[in-house]
């Protein structure tokens, strides 16, 4: 990849000064991030890692790389709003009882790997990115952009306490647990604690704040019935995330948990797999979002040595088809992301995963919830969000030159997407190609 990246800069040096960062795409049919309807014969201008223009027959300016798209169908790059950069690449044993650098270097590698699936933006809902964001915002390493949440929040045997079972009773004199001291989650009790670690979290540049409200699949003492945090907990997460005009996101699966995150004023729910139709209605009339992911038992089912894990994930899986469903009944704001976990293999599947989403909707509304919809999920985070240039998600004039040109049509058949190395024939983000197979 990087002597792709070294000959893109090779080109731009041989062009004007002016000229450099300007790209003339020709020929795409072009789905915009927003409308069914492709629009054809219109080039697209790409100026300082902007989308400078759309339109016919526009004018290179001196310099620009023109590119012939003819048969290609652009898109607006791909965001998945629920990845795990320091948790999706490495494996299990490395991420829980590993060197922060190990688990450091598997995630810049793993960013690299994520852009050339043609997901340009991620938010990040968990662990420790911060580096890895910078470098790849620096252009030092290749990467999506990403909207960290920073360490994620959890109570004392919570879905975020990954501390052996040794570890308790604990007293004031114990250091903290390795994975807390490097920022990878965080735990946190009370009132008082929580407002110190949620503004902790801010300080580190967090975009976002990301909490436990209830069990989990992957933790092993927390049956998924278990409310995590109470609403004084909960309102004190949501109102330091307020001083900072961001908002807060909950793992929850389950109906009582989701109540107490919405009525606290919680705005995303990630997963929900257990979630009723009055929840659901709840969320709508309070705008609160659904971020499920299409995890489903099948080929790409994760397996957990431990057998309790093994059947909350049967049990949280077998609620997948339903929670779409219902979702799409009742008209929840549904945004896509995968959560894959531990296994660099399976992060190859990302966009097999948003292909999934087939059971449930048209390639249209695919392709529109991985673009516009999950970019509007993405502005909650107010001026903390870290990409206000433009908007993301869609392909238009003064939006970030994140687009992907794809060899088909996708809005025909959505299985393109699934398979990103052979199908995607360009990737640009910012302006910059990553991938250039034309
Ligand atoms: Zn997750």
């Amino acid at each position: 990849m990087r002597i792709v990246a070294t000959a893109i800069c090779v080109f731009g040096l041989a062009g004007s000064a002016a000229a450099a960062d300007a790209t003339l795409i020709t020929g795409a049919a072009i789905f915009d991030g927003v409308s069914p309807d492709l629009i054809v014969g219109q080039d697209v201008l790409v100026e300082d890692g902007m989308i400078a223009a759309i339109g016919e027959g526009l004018d290179a300016p001196e310099g620009a790389r023109i590119i012939d798209a003819a048969g290609r169908t652009m898109i607006p790059g791909l965001i998945d709003v629920h990845w795990h950069t320091s948790y999706c690449c490495a494996a299990q044993s490395t991420v829980v009882t590993g060197d922060i650098l190990e688990i450091a270097i598997r995630g810049a590698l793993g960013s690299e790997r994520t852009l050339l699936r043609g997901f340009t933006t991620v938010r990040d809902v968990g662990g420790n990115p911060f580096a890895t964001k910078r470098m790849i915002d620096a252009g030092e390493i290749l990467g999506p952009r990403i909207l960290p949440s920073g360490p994620p929040i959890g109570q004392t045997g919570g879905h975020f306490d990954y501390r052996p079972y040794q570890a308790v009773p604990t007293n004031p004199a114990d250091s903290q647990w390795y994975w807390y001291s490097v920022g990878l989650m965080a735990m946190a009790d009370g009132v008082p604690e929580v407002t110190k670690r949620a503004r902790e979290v801010m300080r580190m540049g967090a975009s976002q704040l990301k909490i436990s409200g209830g069990g989990g699949v992957s933790s092993v003492y927390d049956p998924l019935d278990v409310r995590q945090y109470t609403m004084d907990e909960v309102r004190a997460f949501v109102e330091v995330a307020d001083t900072y005009n961001t908002y807060v996101a909950s793992h929850i699966f389950t109906d009582e948990a989701a109540r107490i995150a919405v009525e606290a004023g919680v705005k995303t729910i990630e997963h929900g797999f257990l979630l009723s139709r009055e929840t659901m209605e709840l969320m709508r009339d309070n705008g609160v979002w659904l971020s499920v992911q299409p995890l489903l038992d099948d080929e790409d089912g994760f397996h957990f040595d431990d057998p309790g894990s093994q059947r909350k994930w049967i049990e949280v899986t077998n609620g997948t088809d339903a929670t779409y469903n219902l979702a799409k009944e009742v008209g929840v704001k549904v945004a896509f992301g995968t959560d894959i976990l531990f296994d660099p293999a399976l992060a190859e599947r990302q966009g097999a995963f948003l292909a999934k989403l087939k059971r449930w909707y048209t390639p249209y509304e695919i392709l529109k919830m991985a673009t516009s919809t999950n970019a509007e999920l993405l502005m909650l985070a107010g001026p903390r969000h870290p990409y206000q240039a433009g908007p993301l998600g869609v392909i238009a004039a003064g939006a970030y030159a994140d687009l992907i040109l794809v060899d088909g049509n996708p809005l025909a058949d959505i299985d393109l997407v699934a398979d990103p190395g052979a199908n995607f024939d360009l990737i640009m983000k910012g302006g910059v190609v990553y991938k250039d197979g034309l």
